[in-house]
Order: C-alpha cells, then sequence, then structure tokens
C-alpha cells in the first residue's frame, strides 16, 4: 500500500488531512502520460489554449475562499491574507497569461546584416513537460506561477507540491480537472525530496522554487541531463531609509514587508540600513508601526505562527546567537507557547554588524535587524554586500536619487516607496542573483523561459549566402578577399 502524507496545521498541529505520496519509481510513466499531454496540448493554437486557461481562472474564482481556507490551515496564515497573495494574484497571473501569450511568443524578425541575402525570425516553441517544485510559504500563487507560464507557452505540468502542504497542490489538481483541461496536462505528483528529484530526472525543463541549498542541488542535477531550471530562491533583503523619506511610510512597509506570514516570504524585509540623520525619528515611526503586532492568530495584527519545528528552531538560533554576539533586542525576542504551535514574537534587533549569520543568512522568521548608516553611499555598500539578491526597497522623495540607487542595487527587483509590489507585477521580470536564483518568472521573460527560442534563416535570393559569399568547395576566395571584405565592412 501507498505511504499516505500527512499535513498538520501550525496553529495547533492538528491534523488538516492526507494525500498518497507518490514513490519515485513512478515518476517516469507520469512523465510518459504528459508527453502524451505535451501533443495534444501544444498542438492547439493560442486561442483555444486561452480559452482553456480562461475557464480554469474562473473555477478557481468561483472556489477561491476554499483555496484560502486550504492555505490558511496548512500554512497558519489567515485567510485575509492567502485570499489576496494566493488567490487573487492567482487569478491575476492566469489572465494575464491568458491573454498576452501569444503578443509575448510572437516569431520576431531578425536583422541579418551584413548576410543580406537572408532573412531571418526567431520563433518560439514549447520544450516539452515542465516539472514544477513548489515550497509551502505561498503554497497556491508559487505553484500557479510556473505552472500557468508552461501552460501557456504550450508546455505540460507534473507539479509536486511542498510536503508540507500537499493538500493545497491536490485541490489545485482537482480545480484544473474541474475546468476541463485536457487528462493529465497537469499532474500532481506528492512527497518530498526524493519525489521532486525524480521529477529533475525525467522532465525537459524545471522550475524550482525554494530555499538556497536544494537549488543548487536542483540546479547540479539539471546541469547533469543539459536541461533548463528556472530557479526562484532565498533572500535576505534590504530596505534604505534616506533622510528625505516619508518615515512614516516607511517604518509601515518594514513592518508588513518583515512581519506579514511570520516573516516566511521570500521577498521579506531582514535588514533595514537608516541614515543617521533620520535613525532616531525612524525608530521611533517604527515601534508606533508595530503598536498591537502580535504572534497569534485571530486579530487583525496577528503575524501567526512559524511552519514547523525546523523553521521555528532555525529563527531561534539565529535571534540568540546574534544576541549573544552583541545584537541588542529592541523588541520581541520571545518565543510564545501557542496552542500547539511554534510562535515567535515580532523582533527588532539593533547593534547588528554585517558580519553576523543574522546578517547575511535568510531568517525567513518575524525578524527585522536595524544598522544606522552615515550616509547613501555606505548604506548601498552594506545593502550589496550579501551572497542574495532577490528584492531591495528604498526609500526617498526624491525620485531621481531613489532611480540612481535602485540602480546601484545588485537586486534582481527594486521597490522604490513601497515593498514587495513586484512579487504581484506579472508585466516585469521577477527573479533574483546570486544564491536567490537564476531566470525570471513573469512577463516576457517569464513565459519565454519554457520555450526553445529557434532560430530560423532563409535564403532571399536564388543564390544562398553562402554561395554569394562563395564558401563552397573547392574554395576559391583567398585571404586577400576575405580581408577586404573585412576592411569594406568594418573598418568604419
Ligand atoms: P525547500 O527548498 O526546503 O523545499 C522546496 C521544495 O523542494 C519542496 O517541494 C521540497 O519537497 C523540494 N525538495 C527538497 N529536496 C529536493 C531535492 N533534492 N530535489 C528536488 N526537490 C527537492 O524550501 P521551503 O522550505 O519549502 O521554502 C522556503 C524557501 O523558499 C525559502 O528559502 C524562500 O526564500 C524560498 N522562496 C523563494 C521564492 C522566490 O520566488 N524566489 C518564493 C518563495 C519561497
Amino acid at each position: 500500500m501507498a505511504d499516505r502524507l500527512v499535513s498538520y496545521d501550525p496553529r495547533n498541529l492538528q491534523p488538516v488531512g492526507d494525500v498518497e505520496t507518490t514513490s519515485p519509481g513512478e515518476i517516469q510513466g507520469i512523465v510518459e502520460r504528459s508527453r502524451k499531454a505535451f501533443r495534444t496540448w501544444s498542438a492547439l493554437g493560442f486561442d483555444e489554449r486561452k480559452q482553456h486557461l480562461l475557464t480554469f481562472k474562473r473555477t478557481i474564482l468561483a472556489r477561491g475562499e476554499e483555496v484560502a481556507e486550504m492555505v490558511s490551515r496548512e500554512t497558519g496564515k489567515p485567510t485575509s491574507d492567502a485570499y489576496p497573495f494566493d488567490v487573487l494574484t492567482s487569478l491575476n497571473l492566469i489572465d494575464h497569461y491568458a491573454r498576452n501569450a501569444r503578443k509575448y511568443l510572437k516569431p520576431r524578425k531578425a536583422g541579418t546584416w551584413p548576410y543580406v541575402s537572408t532573412q531571418g525570425w526567431v520563433q518560439y516553441e514549447p520544450r516539452g513537460v515542465a516539472g514544477v517544485i513548489s515550497p509551502w510559504n505561498y503554497p497556491f500563487f508559487l505553484s500557479i506561477i510556473p505552472t500557468v507560464s508552461a501552460l501557456a507557452a504550450g508546455c505540460s505540468v507534473i507539479l509536486k507540491p511542498s510536503e508540507r502542504t500537499p493538500l493545497t497542490g491536490q485541490l489545485l489538481g482537482e480545480l484544473a480537472e474541474e475546468a476541463g483541461l485536457p487528462t493529465d496536462l497537469i499532474q500532481v505528483v506528492q512527497g518530498g525530496g526524493e519525489v521532486g528529484a525524480a521529477l529533475v530526472d525525467h522532465v525537459d525543463i524545471i522550475a524550482f522554487t525554494g530555499s538556497s541549498a536544494v537549488g543548487r542541488k536542483v540546479a547540479e542535477a539539471a546541469a547533469r541531463r543539459l536541461i533548463p531550471a528556472v530557479l526562484e530562491l532565498g533572500g535576505k533583503d534590504p530596505l534604505i531609509v534616506l533622510e528625505d523619506a516619508d518615515l512614516r511610510q516607511a517604518a509601515r512597509a518594514a513592518v508588513w514587508g518583515g512581519m506579514v506570514n511570520a516573516g516566511q516570504t521570500c521577498t521579506s524585509t531582514e535588514r533595514i540600513y537608516v541614515v543617521d540623520a533620520v535613525h532616531d525619528e525612524f525608530m521611533v515611526e517604527l515601534d508606533k508601526a508595530l503598536e498591537g503586532v502580535s504572534a497569534a492568530t485571530g486579530d487583525r495584527k496577528d503575524i501567526g505562527p512559524l511552519i514547523d519545528d525546523r523553521q521555528y528552531e532555525h529563527v531561534r538560533r539565529q535571534i540568540d546567537e546574534a544576541v549573544a554576539a552583541g545584537a541588542r533586542l529592541l523588541r520581541g525576542g520571545r518565543t510564545l507557547e501557542g496552542p500547539g504551535g511554534h510562535y515567535i514574537e515580532p523582533t527588532v534587533l539593533t547593534d547588528v554588524d554585517n558580519s553576523m549569520p543574522i546578517m547575511q543568512d535568510e531568517t525567513f522568521g518575524p525578524v527585522i535587524a536595524v544598522t544606522r548608516v552615515p550616509d547613501e553611499d555606505t548604506a548601498v555598500e552594506l545593502a550589496n554586500d550579501t551572497r542574495y539578491g532577490l528584492h531591495a526597497t528604498v526609500w526617498s522623495k526624491n525620485r531621481a536619487r531613489a532611480a540612481r540607487i535602485a540602480s546601484r542595487l545588485r537586486s534582481g527587483t527594486v521597490a522604490i516607496n513601497d515593498t514587495a509590489v513586484n512579487f504581484v507585477m506579472t508585466t516585469m521580470p521577477f527573479g533574483g542573483v546570486g544564491e536567490s536564483g537564476l531566470g525570471s518568472a513573469f512577463g516576457e521573460e517569464g513565459i519565454r523561459s519554457y520555450c526553445i527560442a529557434k532560430g530560423i534563416t532563409r535564403a532571399r535570393t536564388p543564390l544562398p549566402t553562402t554561395a554569394l559569399l562563395g564558401v563552397r568547395f573547392p574554395r576559391r576566395r583567398g585571404m586577400a578577399y576575405w580581408k577586404g571584405l573585412a576592411r569594406a565592412l568594418f573598418r568604419w
């Protein structure tokens, strides 16, 4: 009998339900079925695929509350966070790609100078079977992004949700079935890392969202097979506050960005650099913004528990080690014994320095660390002093100055006078640099990741370019001819 995977509510450690696990040995057969679905799906035109995707969207809309409730039960976040960040964002992404896939994948003419007797174009063709491995923190949206990007590109999908949120993954599969998507177009497999690893061993492209450590393993396995890997990994996001910032807004954004989902967001604000001139005033605003925000579930200012023992112990250790190394606990820091779950108070640390693990390693918990800096240049230098580079935030009323700083930050995305909005901007690339990942989601970059960009040339004249140039056997052109041609074309 197949093993069962049990999902627990992190708020009270009560079981939410269970699913049947997939054995790694089954993956090959699942991929073969997916390949058949791929052939049918990729042969459909954009219009037909669009209609399917729009039906899928409407099916999710009709059962959106149920999705939010499932996400809430499996992650411990309130439904009032799950609906906007898992359901609404998914509807927007599906709608966007359903309506824009044709535009993003339109064949484009390519210039052929100096080979003028040739014309050329690039066309985007789906790669085949896409494997999607997703994490638990936004389990519906982070499964939908790669799944729908791949479908819109013409690929079929095998989704492996996190073992912490298998029921949300299962629900996604049910919604696809209810929407009448072709058989086996989206198959959901269940299990832990061994099932994910088996998937990487058989699919044509792998889209992985999760930690940098596992992302590296996935990249290595993909490299062995020479298949592309889109990697959306961890972050250690900085927030810079300059003298001319709206301090109240900056502080409120920092608290939201750092604490929502108990800090378990890839674009979570973890490091704050405030210039000296406004540091004290900013700290007063930060304190106000934190008023009433607590580690519990129920109230409109509650942040919920950490997902599990492992995550709790990691955050606990980071706080304790930082304090032991000289950091000052300005607020929070205590563990609260919930009804079974692991809750850590919203925590603010100061007197940190960039060499501490709390400033270098992803926390993924309700902790923000504030550093006073003398000026803008130091803020940029410290913000860039990281292995990660997913998202960064700059606060200044001077638009030109803020844009200049955004350009200097080594980060896949930057928000000026806001935080983490890039995570819902389906029109522009979202991705990381360094240990935050490879490749991007969203926009034309996101959908094209699932395609082969095929270059096609066609001779414009009865005599092809190679014949006109005399590149034939027996060779008729000597060095003098080639050197003359090079000078004629490129001496300018
Ligand atoms: P994780 O890396 O532990 O697990 C992610 C997924 O990988 C799970 O489905 C897991 O079963 C699977 N997996 C584990 N070992 C594997 C292997 N060897 N081969 C293939 N698959 C394997 O991450 P998590 O704890 O679920 O999620 C939290 C992490 O995700 C954080 O680091 C966070 O920053 C990151 N994240 C990144 C983004 C982004 O867009 N950049 C978004 C959300 C979360």
